[in-house]
């Protein structure tokens, strides 16, 4: 892990090693800016003094987990500095909208008195996407900006599509022999392989080697084109040859299916793309420099650079890439938590009231979801506590520690290390964790 560097007045600088952070500090030219992850501020160094590198921050936007990466770009390749991977929660969302639907629904056929609607929340914007698809775009557009507040990044590199429809046409025009794309083949065996299901197109073997295989056989005069190709087996593809489809495959039943299969494109699914395009146009309009890239290309770089499968590493491996240095680092693992629950009333299996959360958020100055350190001296609970508060109207709180929920541990003992901003981190950076455990960090942060 990289430590992020601010100059005396905030501006990005280059980030640095843990080691150099750690000494920085150690000789009193920086101060903590940040716990989680590590930032810190330079006491004497303005921007303006500062050589700088080419960063760029590379996405791979999923459904469930988004992978992010801060690379240094060198002429010859790139070198990873941070890893993350960004843990989304679509499902909680939709699940929190159906409630609230329930609850609305509960209150019209209720005999309520009128209530005068209070906003014209009915519009909708053109560029619409579902909350929970929405959300996916602000948190992987919050976290860029983020990492824009604390490196001097100019661009970025995100997985926009699948495949690289454009270059796999023009490459069934040039035809096998005239081609030099090793990558394009690569997109096409991959987009082959996922059309026809990852097994043979005649015996439905799974699990063998498999092959890319021409339905009317180039011999017989049968074109490079998508629609001409299929996935096989190896002792299919021998056995078939250059004999005509309908004469080897004997089953009229599944010659028709093959060739039905054939002509179909392969589609994306319509969430996954509308949510990819609203991400690049919004990190075009954060005024970044975008590089769209395609599945293909990523699972291509993987495997050239023998690079193993995370969200993070593929995140790494997103767009033109001759070069990986520096990829076997720690990944920190964001998960979106939410900033707590608008509605106050808890209830019950069957919708009835169970008990009402308190209408304050902040008690004793914590609020849950802060990142506390309790260090307990007295009583039955002594030692050190680390972890994400949950707040009591008592004052006696819960601490989720690594190691479980630790309960009833009073305010007088916590000390806030970084307020709650909506996510939750691991593993922990192990500088991070130093700098918690020494005095060094208090509620002043
Ligand atoms: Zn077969």
């Amino acid at each position: 892990m990289a430590a992020f560097v601010l100059d005396k007045r905030g501006s990005p600088l280059m980030p640095c090693s843990e080691k150099r952070a750690r000494l920085l500090l150690k000789r009193g030219r920086a101060r903590v800016h940040r716990v989680l992850p590590f930032v810190i501020r330079l006491t004497d160094r303005l921007a303006e003094e500062s050589a700088f590198q080419s960063l760029r921050v590379k996405v791979d936007p999923g459904s469930k987990v988004t992978g992010v990466a801060l690379v240094r770009e060198f002429n010859s390749g790139i070198a990873v500095l941070n890893l993350f991977s960004l843990m989304h929660r679509g499902r909680q969302i939709s699940e929190a909208l159906v409630t609230r639907r329930n609850f609305r629904h509960r209150r019209r056929s209720a005999n309520l008195r009128y209530r005068a609607p209070r906003f014209l929340n009915r519009a909708r914007r053109d560029a619409w996407l579902a909350p929970s698809l929405q959300h996916r775009v602000d948190t992987t557009m919050s976290w860029v900006r983020r990492i824009k507040r604390w490196t001097p990044i100019s661009a970025t590199s995100v997985e926009f599509e699948r495949y690289d429809l454009q270059a796999m046409r023009s490459a069934e025009v040039a035809g096998y022999e005239h081609r030099k794309y090793e990558r394009v083949d690569y997109e096409i065996r991959e987009y082959l392989l996922k059309k026809w299901w990852h097994r043979c197109a005649y015996c439905d073997k799974e699990g063998v080697p498999l092959h890319v295989g021409h339905i009317i056989s180039r011999a017989r005069g049968g074109s490079d084109h998508l629609t001409n190709l299929t996935i096989c087996c190896g002792p299919c593809h021998f056995r078939k040859g250059e004999r005509d489809i309908k004469e080897f495959v004997v089953d009229g039943i599944r010659c028709n299916r093959i060739l039905g299969r054939a002509k179909v494109p392969l589609k994306e699914s319509a969430s996954v793309s509308s949510t990819r395009a609203a991400l690049v146009t919004e990190l075009r309009s954060a005024r970044l420099v975008v590089e769209t890239s395609t599945g293909g290309r990523t699972k291509w770089n993987r495997a050239r650079f023998g690079i193993p499968k995370t969200y993070a590493l593929d995140a790494v491996c997103v767009g033109d890439v001759s070069v990986v240095m520096d990829w076997q680092r720690p990944t920190v693992e964001v998960k979106c938590s939410g900033r707590g629950s608008y509605q106050r009333t808890r209830l019950t299996a069957e919708g009835f009231p169970r008990s009402y959360l308190i209408r304050k958020k902040r008690i004793y100055g914590f609020q849950t979801g802060d990142r506390v350190r309790a260090d307990v001296s007295k009583g039955k609970m002594i030692g050190i506590y680390v972890g994400r508060v949950a707040v009591r109207a008592s004052g006696n709180f819960n601490i989720k520690t690594q190691n479980g929920v630790v309960q009833g541990i009073n305010h007088r003992y916590c000390k806030v290390v970084q307020r709650a901003d909506g996510y939750g981190y691991s593993p922990l950076l192990r500088l991070a964790q130093r700098v918690t455990r020494s005095k060094s960090v208090g509620p002043a942060l």
